[in-house]
């Protein structure tokens, strides 16, 4: 299978197991795509569609060709044989009535090719009877079926179903191959990336090297939250860098109470303030760590100069309590107080 000029980077090793077992006629009935959202599960399922049936398959050529007419019909979309199911916007969990009526389609021959290919979307909010239901196809699918599930985890899908479907966990790119993939594919964040390279350098590691999640932050509002929460969690740690958390407290209590009706907010916040933390702590230990806040290595040297790991060990544990609090509904001014007072 070839890759990059379809959309997807850095999951050469997975494009290549596809097409082999695709060629071999080894694949499975079932697999999980794991990976965050916005790393290429979609695109990689619609090019595993795309290889099982591809008029060229038999041949010694790469597959999927994206030539033929069956290539063409489904990276287009346009295949009855391939088939997404996806939880409804407004909803959290992907119910049944999707996977019944997989169950009852699955008996359909396919329209066109030699494969029917069922890829549901966010099987990881799947209900437990939406799980259940889809086991009983899983156990004994008819051999033109291939179900692939789009997780970004697996913690709540069940052992029976992990048990028939290999984890396939998506990469995600390197920073220089993601920037070079920006540029080459996509004019808007290539702009971006010359006009505001500092905004992209935070805009790219709050995405965890997810591509998807760029392109979604540089064309949306969500982008200014994301900057504005880097720029609180900042202040933070810079406040207790030099010990001014007493000075600046009413001014950080702010920037963090215009989030208080947002509880899910808080929360993300104080995650990424145990990143930056977390960062400070390794950047002790190792030369060149992989970062999870910082994006200037040398400023986050001279931070970590600040601290001694027992201290950043501390602000961690109070971020976790706080965290728990928030989660079982604490109070969130009340919380808010107690961290910020925990670590003056
Ligand atoms: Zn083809």
């Amino acid at each position: 299978m070839k890759n990059n000029r379809y959309g997807i980077i850095a999951n050469d090793d997975l494009c290549n197991y596809f097409s082999a077992s695709v060629k071999s006629g080894s694949l499975s009935h079932a697999y999980i795509l794991l990976g965050d959202n916005g790393t290429g599960k979609r695109t990689l399922a619609r090019l595993v569609a795309a290889a099982l049936n591809c008029e060229q398959k038999n041949g010694d050529g790469i597959i999927p060709c994206a030539e033929c007419s069956s290539c063409k019909k489904i990276l287009s979309d346009n295949s009855a044989d391939v088939i997404t199911v996806r939880r409804e916007a407004d909803k959290v969990h992907l119910g049944v009535d999707p996977i019944r009526f997989i169950r009852d389609d699955v008996f359909y021959q396919p329209n066109d090719g030699d494969y029917k290919v069922y890829i549901i979307e966010d099987a990881h909010t799947m209900t437990a009877q939406a799980q259940n239901a889809l086991l009983l196809t899983l156990e004994e699918p008819p051999q033109y079926v291939v179900f692939l599930l789009l997780c970004e985890n697996t913690e709540t899908i069940l052992e029976t179903i992990k048990s028939r479907a290999p984890i396939l966990r998506m990469k995600t790119p390197k920073k220089e191959e993601a920037i070079e993939y920006l540029k080459q594919n996509h004019p808007s964040a290539k702009t971006y990336i010359n006009n505001s390279p500092e905004e992209f350098d935070q805009i790219y590691i709050a995405s965890k090297g997810s591509i998807g999640r760029v392109l979604e932050l540089i064309s949306s509002s969500g982008k200014k939250q994301i900057l504005q929460s880097r720029e609180l969690t900042t202040k933070l740690i810079g406040a207790l860098a030099h010990n001014t958390l007493s000075r600046d407290f009413g001014e950080i209590f702010a920037d963090f109470s215009q989030k208080r009706d947002e509880r899910e907010r808080i929360i993300a916040q104080l995650l990424e303030i145990e990143a930056a933390a977390r960062d400070l702590i390794v950047l002790k230990k190792s030369d060149c760590p992989a970062m999870l806040f910082f994006t200037d290595i040398s400023y986050a040297e001279e931070l970590s100069y600040c601290f001694s790991a027992a201290r950043l060990t501390g602000i961690i544990k109070s971020s976790e309590t706080a965290r728990i609090a928030l989660l079982k509904n604490a109070n969130i001014k009340l919380t808010l107080t107690e961290f910020l007072s925990s670590l003056i």
